[in-house]
This record gives C-alpha cells, structure tokens and sequence, in this order.
C-alpha cells in the first residue's frame, strides 16, 4: 500500500474491477486509505488486482472498519511478466524481504522460496509475509501484476515435478569467472539462486544432470545470494525477457 508517482495511491485488491464496479474494503486497507493516508470521500485513487489491468477508483464510502470505492475508468491494461519462475533459497528475514520485492519490481511471474542442502533452518518463511512484501512492491513499481509467492518447499521435490519444457538458469558459484552466457532458447523459464553457502556437491552434480537445467556464471565475482538475485534477473531479462 504505497503512494506511487508522488499524489495517487495505489492499492491491490482481490475484487474484480471494472466500470462502474464498486468495491469494498477491508478493514485493513480502510484503515490504511482513512486513517493513514488520510483519504475521504470523493478522493481518487488506483486499484490493481492482477487481472484487470490499473483503474482510476473514488471513494464513495469512508468508515473506520470499510469502506467503498467506485471503479471509474481503466488507466493502464493488464502487463503480465515474461513466463519466468523466480527460484531461491532464503535467507536471513530482511534479505529474503528484499529478493522477493526486487523479483516483483524485475519482472517475475512467480517466486518460490526453495530448500537447499545448505538452507539455513533458522531462515524461516512466512509466506503471507512474503506474498504481502510481493503486493507492495507491485503496487510501487507501478505493475499490475502481483505474482504468486509459494510456500517454501524442498529443490529436490520441487525439481522432481519439473515441467520438461521450462528451462532453468542455474546460478553456479563455481563457474565464477566464465562467460556471463545464456542459450537462446525461448520459452518459459527459471532462475535458480543458491543459499549464503552456495549449492553442495550433490546438488550440483544432480542439477548438472537435468537436460533443462543450465549452468551460468553471474561474473568473476561471488555474489550475496541478494545481489546474485538482482543480477540474474537482469542478465535474464536483458538477454531474453520483455527489457529488450
Ligand atoms: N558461499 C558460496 C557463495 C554463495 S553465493 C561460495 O563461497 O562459493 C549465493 C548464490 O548466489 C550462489 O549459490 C549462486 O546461486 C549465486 N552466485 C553468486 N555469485 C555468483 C557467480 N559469480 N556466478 C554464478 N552464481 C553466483
């Protein structure tokens, strides 16, 4: 729930939208909207629900516990992400907030918190926490998608599951140096992003041996696993998403 360009707020919601749609408010965002920002009736503002693109809404109820809003029209049409899942292990609680946000505002259409072998156990994840980090910093960036965040659940089963056809940007510490180099296969994708302790032997041979999996270094330098994040989803997106 963020201001965005300096004078409209922008707020995510679940209901659809549409002309003259009227929406109600949850308590939350009443409260957020009314007490917060300190917004009343007749004020405009920008809702988005990943579906129906970004629409101009005015409030035409304001309470402490809801509200309503009313649809008025469509200001920007619904942009998806490229088809690209965003793979990692978390980290420590603030690092593993920040992945989540720059994997929204770079352009994912799916992030998934991963269990590696070197997965530190302290490295809780709440998944509401991170689908909420995900929804602010779509409604920030400006998009008008929020993409699903999932629970954490292990690589090994995760990879077992594998969709044949999506390939997998394997980010392997121990290519550092190579050629920062991708295939130029189009298609739905995936970036894989290791925990602080990297990927273990076991992992790397296993992932070395999946036909949709490729191995790519990201520099001559070892990265944080939250700038490899960053760094991964620009080469991607550069080489073969919707930046270029
Ligand atoms: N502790 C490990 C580094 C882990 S860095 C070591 O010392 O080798 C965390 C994750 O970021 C890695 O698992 C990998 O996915 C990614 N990463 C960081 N630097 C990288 C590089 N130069 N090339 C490819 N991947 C990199």
């Amino acid at each position: 729930m963020v201001r965005f360009m300096a004078s409209k707020v922008r707020l995510y919601v679940e209901h659809p939208l549409g002309e003259g749609q009227s929406v109600p408010l949850t308590r939350e965002q009443a409260h957020y909207l009314f007490g917060v920002m300190r917004l009343g009736e007749g004020d405009v503002i920008s809702l988005i629900n990943s579906r129906d693109g970004e629409w101009d809404a005015s409030v035409e109820k304001a309470g402490k516990k809801g509200g309503i809003l009313l649809c008025q029209a469509q200001t920007a049409p619904l942009q998806l992400p490229p088809d690209l899942w965003f793979l990692f292990a978390p980290i420590r609680k603030e690092r593993t907030a920040f992945i989540v946000e720059k994997a929204v505002e770079m352009g994912a259409a799916k992030v998934m918190p991963v269990q590696t072998d070197f997965t530190q156990s302290v490295n809780r994840v709440r998944q509401d926490k991170l689908q909420a980090h995900a929804v602010e910093a779509a409604e920030q960036c400006g998009g008008t998608f929020v993409p699903p965040v999932d629970d954490l659940a292990k690589l090994s089963a995760v990879l077992k599951d594998w969709p044949a056809d999506r390939q997998v940007m394997f980010c392997d510490e121990l290519l550092i140096g190579d050629p920062v180099a991708l295939p130029d296969l189009r298609g739905p994708w995936a970036i894989l992003i290791g925990p602080e302790g990297g990927f273990s032997p076991a992992e790397r041979e296993m992932l070395r041996g999946l036909p949709f999996a490729h191995p790519v270094s990201l520099g001559p330098r070892i990265l944080r696993a939250d700038t490899a994040a960053v760094a991964a989803l620009t080469v991607w997106q550069q080489a073969l998403g919707d930046w270029t």
